[in-house]
């Protein structure tokens, strides 16, 4: 049989790096650092109300959208904490996780010969599907140590062709949380070149140090033309469960409804009647998780500084990164292949998270661990 050629993009690429070094931990019973997932799972209530779901239903096709239940409990968290309002019928779609969610929109928002603009370090998710659906992708690189939006970078990228701009805040990898002067940058770009913004908000609770995570829907004039993209994963560690959502004006929520219908049509409605309970009742949990991560994460600072390491800052997420170069001269990849057979700790190299020609001096450490486990590395 002749082998014929797979999708070009998809055929050109490897394994994603969080699979390559989870299986690396793995081989060499090191501490996985590197993948972002929490070793204890969220609320027991929440995975009780889930199992109740299994055992007595409903177990067959939740309604397309999602379950209106879970639909309604997303409404109602994006009022309590941002005072925005989303009509649950029309402006909320359910997803198989951030991941599934951010491909929809991608896929429903572009075409062939748009321009999309990335913020890098970007998620490793976003360049092939991008480049699937034929967009032509424009970086704009944040500069170390600040990694700050400002006006030259976004002038340098926008232009006429520009059809949306992927956000992620708080960001993975280098846990920058963007202020309200960048995020009213971004909003004058947006508007001035008629342009949508896919914001990323997996991260929205995980914030430190008093911060405030400002969805950019929450600023005048973005209301119609930004979507806001959620994950239960992150919000209740629960990261396996894969159940996200995305809320945003009914104009972009129904080309990317168009996505999911055939991207996935839907998601398990046992999860999802948890993830509603957890939205309803549970977000202490979330509350509290941040504060525990913001003393992990200092803990892990001091102990990576000690090690050697220039530690940039962390303002939210479940990263820290820091360079290696007092260390060594090796390129990221292999200081992290080197570690985690050497030193039994495995963390991220951030090159993943650029086009061409990135750093190859910084290197991610996931502290969403038990404390025990950062101070066993
Ligand atoms: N976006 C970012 C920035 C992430 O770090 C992740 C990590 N998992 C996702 C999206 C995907 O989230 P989910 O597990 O809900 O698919
Ligand atoms: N988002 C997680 C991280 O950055 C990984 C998720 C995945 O493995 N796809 O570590």
């Amino acid at each position: 049989m002749r082998r014929r050629d797979p999708n070009p993009v998809f055929g050109a690429l490897g394994t994603t790096i969080f699979s390559v070094m989870s299986a690396l931990a793995a081989k060499h019973g090191a501490v996985n650092l590197g993948q972002g997932f929490p070793d204890e799972d969220g609320p027991l209530a929440i995975r009780e109300a889930a199992a109740k779901a299994l055992r007595e239903g409903p177990n067959q096709y939740p309604p397309m959208q999602g379950l209106i239940e879970l639909r309604r409990a997303v409404a109602a968290h994006s009022r309590r904490f941002y005072d925005l309002e989303f009509d649950p019928e029309n402006e909320i779609l359910i997803t198989s996780g951030a991941t599934e969610a951010l491909t929809d929109c991608m896929m429903g928002l572009v075409g062939p010969g748009d321009e999309a603009i990335l913020i890098e370090p970007a998620y490793d998710s976003y360049p092939p599907i991008l480049k699937a659906a034929g967009a032509r992708i424009r970086s704009l690189r944040l500069e170390a140590p600040k990694f700050r939006i400002d006006e030259a970078a976004l002038a340098s990228v926008f232009t006429e062709n520009t059809k949306l701009i992927m956000v992620n805040s708080p960001l993975n990898p280098i846990g920058r949380v963007f202020d309200r002067e960048e995020l009213e940058l971004l909003a004058t770009f947006l508007t001035r070149y008629d342009a949508y913004a896919v914001c990323d908000e997996v991260y929205e609770h995980l914030v430190f140090d008093g911060r405030e995570h400002i969805p950019l829907i929450s600023l005048p004039g973005m209301r119609e033309r930004t979507v806001r993209v959620g994950s239960a994963g992150k919000m209740f560690s629960l990261t396996g469960w894969k159940i996200g959502w995305i809320e945003g004006p009914q104009h972009l929520i129904l080309p990317i409804t168009k996505a999911h219908q055939f991207n996935t049509f839907t998601t398990s409605p046992a999860l999802q009647i948890g993830v509603a309970h957890g939205l309803r009742h549970e977000m202490g949990y979330a509350l509290d998780n941040a504060r525990e991560l913001q003393e992990k994460r200092d803990l892990i600072a001091k102990a990576l500084s000690r090690a050697g390491f220039e530690v940039l800052s962390c303002e939210g997420t479940y990263f820290i990164t820091t360079s290696i170069r007092g260390l060594t001269n090796e390129p990221d990849r292999a200081f992290c292949e080197r570690l985690t057979r050497e030193a039994g700790i495995t963390a991220i190299p951030l090159s993943v998270f650029y086009g061409e020609d990135g750093p190859t001096d910084l290197v991610r450490f996931a502290f969403c661990k038990k404390r025990e486990t950062i101070e066993e590395s």
